[in-house]
């Protein structure tokens, strides 16, 4: 399969640049992943999502895909929480890391590869410490191992912070650390008390500091630089900037990361949705105020992940009336009958002849090449949904039916995309009787048919009819059927 040239705009450079990655066939792609100390909120939720709209964005393109997100299982708020609720920190991250996956299933995010834990990557951490000591990058006070961004002259290359201007005193890192200079970041904690959760290394009895588990990752999973790394944007400064410093202090003569992403936040209210400000919905709040997981799915998806997206109840019911706009036209499409195999096992292979189809499909996959855009890869939807129901509107019952094939079958490829579409008719209430028992009846008159008995293929077509269900002879020779109005 050739690939479609895709274009991102990389944080790193602040240019849209085409996409060039080390292998097609296996794309290496890093993603900053959740903190296991509580359910995850919707904001959280739409970064994730984002990763999953790259991911399928890239199969599509034909690209074949390494990707890793971590779980970051070392934290102070989960050392904390587990020494007050006297247990251990994998029996306190268990139930929360579950439920992060069970949210992804939910929404129909596709597994990645590769999800490494922080508690499972401490000797990597270690040996990276190691050899940014040997480097002269790193220095250490009362136990504890900091960075020096003093040393590292590129620090600020990727955020582009002026290092100068950073004030003492200003908090810039998330870590709880107590540190001497404040620019400077913690790799190593020294133990504290007797209770707290630590490990004992060849650089002491401590924990790792918080950015050091994505870098030593990396190095972990594929041994080099990376294609592409994404997280949230309020993580390129200070957690990606100290990623970059990290990974390029321990190896300078290599470019850890090809392509930077960064995904906008969700807002409530024009405010960033967070935990801290209390202003914040999990996937759970939302599913018991009825909305369907795919309603949240496009809601959350529709927007490009480079614009804010302001959250609010009514905003995602106008995406439920979006959705169900294209979904009705699928099931008009489905009611129609035109597939006897209705729908392929996957996308891949499917082809179209129609140029109408042709073009769209075009636009669509042109659309998500051009830095995901989602907005735009819609409109390519929407347009579907008219030339479809127009192509509906004026079907007689011997019309070729071509056309609305191929517009189901591109329903069904963007689905790879969106992962929001049913194509499963809903059962339909057929007076007790069963579709199953419809399709027999139709396979039995074909039957007749073929042995010239059309006394009974007739009365087959009129027991049919006195229950409702009227059958058509296409134009190819299938026989499709529908319930009398
Ligand atoms: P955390 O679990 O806090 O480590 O965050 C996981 C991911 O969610 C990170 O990539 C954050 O940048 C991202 N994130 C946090 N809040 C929001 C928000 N309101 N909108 C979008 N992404 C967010
Ligand atoms: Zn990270």
């Amino acid at each position: 399969m050739t690939t479609i040239p895709f274009f991102f705009q990389n944080s790193k450079s602040g240019k849209k640049e085409l996409f060039q990655p080390k292998d097609v066939n296996q794309v290496t792609i890093y993603s900053c992943g959740p903190t296991v100390y509580n359910f995850a909120h919707i904001g959280n939720i739409r970064s994730f999502l984002f990763v999953d709209v790259l991911r399928r964005s890239l199969l599509l393109g034909g690209y074949k895909l390494n990707q890793s997100m971590n779980i970051t299982d070392i934290d102070d708020k989960i050392i904390n929480e587990s020494i007050k609720q006297n247990i251990s920190v994998e029996e306190f991250t268990k139930p929360w890391t579950d439920a992060f996956f069970k949210d992804l299933e939910t929404l129909q995010v596709q597994k990645l590869e590769h999800y490494p834990k922080a508690t499972e990557s401490i000797e990597d951490m270690v040996s990276l410490i190691e050899t940014l000591q040997k480097n002269g990058l790193v220095y250490e006070r009362d136990g504890n191992v900091y960075f020096s961004i003093q040393k590292f002259e590129r620090y600020g290359e990727l955020s582009k912070i002026d290092v100068s201007g950073m004030k003492s005193g200003v908090r810039y890192d998330a870590d709880e650390y107590e540190k001497d200079d404040v620019r400077d970041f913690v790799l190593w904690k020294n133990q504290k008390s007797e209770t707290e959760k630590c490990w004992h290394t060849r650089i002491g009895t401590g924990r790792p500091g918080w950015h050091l588990e994505c870098s030593a990752m990396i190095r972990k999973i594929y041994g080099s630089g990376i294609d592409i790394h994404t997280g949230g944007i309020d993580l390129l400064f200070p957690h990606h900037e100290n990623e970059f410093a990290q990974t390029t202090g321990a190896y300078p003569k290599e470019e850890f990361v090809g392509t930077w992403l960064h995904c906008e936040h969700l807002l409530v209210d024009g405010e960033k949705m967070s935990k801290s400000k209390g202003n914040f919905y999990t996937l759970r709040d939302i599913l018991e105020k009825g909305f369907e997981s795919r309603v949240i799915r496009y809601h959350l998806i529709s927007a490009h992940y480079r614009s804010k997206l302001n959250f609010s109840l009514s905003k995602l019911e106008e995406s439920k009336v979006a959705l169900d706009r294209i979904q009705n036209t699928i099931y008009r499409l489905l009611e129609s009958h035109i597939l006897t195999d209705p729908i392929p096992a996957t996308w891949e292979g499917i082809v179209f002849s129609l140029p109408e189809i042709q073009k769209l499909e075009v636009d669509f996959l042109n659309a998500i090449a051009d830095d995901l855009n989602l907005p735009k890869a819609l409109a390519t939807v929407f347009e579907l949904v008219r030339i479809a129901n127009q192509s509906l509107d004026q079907k007689t019952s011997d019309s070729d039916l071509t056309f609305e094939k191929e517009c189901l079958q591109l329903f069904f490829k963007m689905n790879a995309l969106f992962a929001v579409f049913q194509f499963e008719k809903p059962k339909e209430e057929l007076n007790g009787i069963s579709e199953d028992w419809i399709l027999e009846q139709i396979e039995k008159r074909k039957i007749a048919k073929q042995n010239k008995d059309f006394v009974t293929a007739d009365s087959i077509r009129k027991e049919l009819e006195n229950q409702g269900i009227l059958l058509a002879d296409t134009k190819e020779g299938k026989t499709t059927w529908k319930k009398a109005q």
